[in-house]
């Protein structure tokens, strides 16, 4: 599976241009009107500029809306506040929004994405939804992703799509995460109480007094606010993804950002993509497993920065399951890297030495091209 990256040698809003993996996260208030209901030519508006963006990209949509939806449906006068109403509310609206998105993003498929907190919690679970998102953008389809409402309780939930959107843009490796809102990016104090309040361009760091000054929910209708969107941006730039708060009501906004213009506030990443993760997985985690390779494949994974395909493959050691940890050896037994194995122990023996084009004869089913991803590889010292 090859991934078009963006130019990492650009910086600054002109690196949007490059993007090609892009996550957007549509607020309920970028889809509805003052009163908080429905607006289908904001809705239709979105979803041509989405169409534009999503050619010759990659499209992930993070789209709240279910409960105003769902509110609208039942008739209700407002927002319920008890939990078991609000899952009623989003069970109501999420086939409403997805009809909505079906329609307006003809002629692209679309596929609606329902997660729990659990579902990125539990490494296995993480890699789960990884690959079914993973073949999902590589059959060119527009995964339409809302958090799980009606089974969603406090304890698991994200909570705000917001956090939502922050944690799908680091599992799909995104190069660019853009939150559309009601307002157009960041200010030094609430634009909505202090008028002369100074728009923010670009951040390069998200600091306390920012989070402080950016309070708590901000409308009746969304459920974040500028806070959660802050702490969505401060954890994806962590992670080396650039974030865009934007908003949504202004028509050609998304073309603007990615155009490079100064739209919305930018948020710098801080660190190189990976570099987090990988630290992560070199020291964080007990190996289950070994992977004895070949030379080749050796070379590849160190000096070229290669996924480890089952082809290098000579021995697997070890009882481990997809998503679990495991050291890469070569013949003299050295430990050059640790990765998150794509395949649990038994289906690797059978996959050891094969090609990419066998591993489907050898499995029974399509399974991944890469035995280790080089996204879920470290090297080590
Ligand atoms: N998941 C909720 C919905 O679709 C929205 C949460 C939020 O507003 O951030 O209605």
């Amino acid at each position: 599976m090859l991934r078009p990256v963006g130019d990492r040698l650009r910086t600054g809003r002109d690196a949007l241009k490059a993007a090609r993996r892009v996550v957007v996260k549509i607020g309920t208030n970028a889809l509805t009107n003052a009163t908080g209901r429905f607006h289908r030519p904001h809705f239709e508006g979105l979803a041509g500029e989405l169409l534009s963006l999503a050619e010759g990209r990659q499209l992930i949509v993070v789209s709240s809306g279910a409960i105003a939806l769902g509110v609208e449906r039942l008739g209700l006068k407002d927002k319920p506040k008890d939990m078991p109403g609000k899952q009623a509310c989003a069970a109501v609206g999420q086939s409403r929004l997805m009809r909505a998105w079906e329609e307006a993003l003809q002629p692209r498929v679309v596929a609606q994405v329902l997660l729990t907190h659990s579902d990125v919690q539990d490494r296995r679970r993480y890699l789960n939804a990884r690959h079914a998102l993973e073949r999902l953008i590589d059959e060119g389809v527009v995964p339409v992703i809302n958090e799980n409402d009606t089974v969603s309780v406090d304890e698991i939930k994200f909570g705000d799509n917001d956090t939502l959107a922050g944690l799908v843009a680091g599992l799909v490796s995104a190069d660019a995460l853009v939150i559309l809102s009601d307002v157009d990016g960041l200010y030094d104090a609430d634009p909505r109480k202090h008028p002369g309040a100074k728009w923010i361009s670009e951040v390069h760091e998200v600091t306390r007094a920012m989070l402080a000054a950016a309070g708590g929910a901000g409308s009746q209708v969304g459920t974040g606010g500028m806070a959660t969107k802050l702490k969505s941006a401060a954890r994806v730039t962590e992670l080396g993804i650039r974030c865009v708060i934007a908003k949504g009501h202004a028509p050609g906004t998304l073309g603007r950002v990615f155009a490079g213009e100064a739209v919305g506030t930018l948020f710098e990443p801080r660190s190189t993509r990976l570099d987090a993760r990988r630290a992560w997985i070199a020291h964080a985690l007990k190996p289950k497993g070994t992977l004895v390779v070949d030379a080749g494949a050796r070379d590849a994974v160190r000096q070229r920065n290669k996924s480890l395909l089952p082809s290098g493959i000579q021995r697997v050691e070890g009882s481990f399951a997809l998503g679990d940890p495991v050291d890469l050896t070569d013949a003299s037994g050295e430990v050059f890297a640790r990765g998150l194995a794509a395949y649990g122990a038994e289906e690797l023996k059978k996959l050891a030495g094969k090609k990419t084009s066998q591993i489907e004869a050898a499995l029974g089913y399509r399974g991944l091209d890469e035995a280790v991803h080089k996204d879920d590889l470290a090297l080590l010292d």
